[in-house]
């Protein structure tokens, strides 16, 4: 069996159709999905769908109302569990998402939390760690392991992070792009710091804006930008990844398949180079 098998990260809308026959065409046979609302999460109908394009779903990501990527600072106020507002009702939802998935037989939820507070003495960072230890205890129940998205940090204080949760099913979710997008380090040595949790990643490229940090990098599409694919993948195999290679393209309409196309055969090239 592939140990690597590529995939793609799939938003479950009413586009849904057109972009599995997308994957179909090119014979893609596993989906990381993000989660539709609840009112139109039908874990039959989902299952189906994927079925009959031959795709796999490996992981669900979790998406809450009222989130916005508009900026950093923005994403910094509204997304994940990390703001206090939200964060009993999101929690609730996550539980719902992960009831989902495990009704799909997927083994793993996943979500972006949020920017986790800096300091490691404060109430609010003690919340989050209790938020994130509640949340993986219910994907345990379910008997999933809980990937947290990289991005919003650097990675030694997401290793701290996940020390301080500790529970065994908290992994993390590696995307290279996010590293550079968010201005939190370069993201191949941050994979090999962090390789030992990394059950699941994204194939996603990125330009470093002129202030990293403070401005959005720019998503290219894949090999395009500073991440350095070939050389990513070479790093997956160092840090003895086992899973899926997860495409993502954060753009719509004609010019995501068109990217991410030109994405399959470049990542195809890449794997073969690595693993043969
Ligand atoms: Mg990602």
């Amino acid at each position: 069996m592939d140990r690597h098998p590529l995939g793609a990260f799939i938003i479950v809308d009413k586009d849904v159709d057109r972009r599995l026959e997308a994957v179909g065409a090119l014979s893609i046979p596993t989906a990381h999905i993000l989660a539709p609302p609840e009112n139109q999460r039908d874990p039959r109908a989902v299952l189906s769908k994927f079925d009959k394009a031959g795709v796999k779903i490996t992981v669900v990501f979790c998406g809450f109302d009222g989130e916005s990527y508009a900026d950093i600072p923005t994403v910094r106020q509204t997304v994940g569990l990390v703001p206090a507002e939200s964060r009993e009702k999101r929690l609730d939802e996550a539980k719902k998402i992960s009831d989902f998935a495990k009704s799909m037989n997927v083994p793993v939820t996943a979500l972006h939390i949020g920017f986790i507070p800096e300091d490691r003495d404060s109430d609010s960072y003690k919340e989050i760690v209790a938020t994130a230890r509640t949340l993986s205890e219910h994907c345990a129940s379910n008997n999933q392991n809980l990937h947290l998205e990289t991005g919003q940090e650097s990675v030694d204080s997401l290793i701290s992070f996940i020390k301080d949760v500790n529970r065994p099913n908290l992994a993390v979710n590696f995307d290279p792009a996010n590293m550079i997008l968010y201005g939190a380090g370069e993201p191949l040595p941050a994979l090999q710091k962090i390789g030992q949790y990394v059950k699941s990643v994204h194939c996603k490229d990125a330009v470093w804006a002129k202030q990293p940090g403070r401005e959005w990098g720019e998503e290219v599409p894949l090999g395009e930008g500073d991440v350095n694919m070939a050389e990513f993948i070479l790093m997956l195999k160092k840090i003895n990844y086992q899973g899926p290679l997860t495409i993502e393209r954060e753009i719509s309409g004609e010019q995501q398949i068109l990217d991410f196309e030109k994405g399959v055969q470049r990542l195809r090239q890449w794997k073969a180079a690595v693993w043969h």
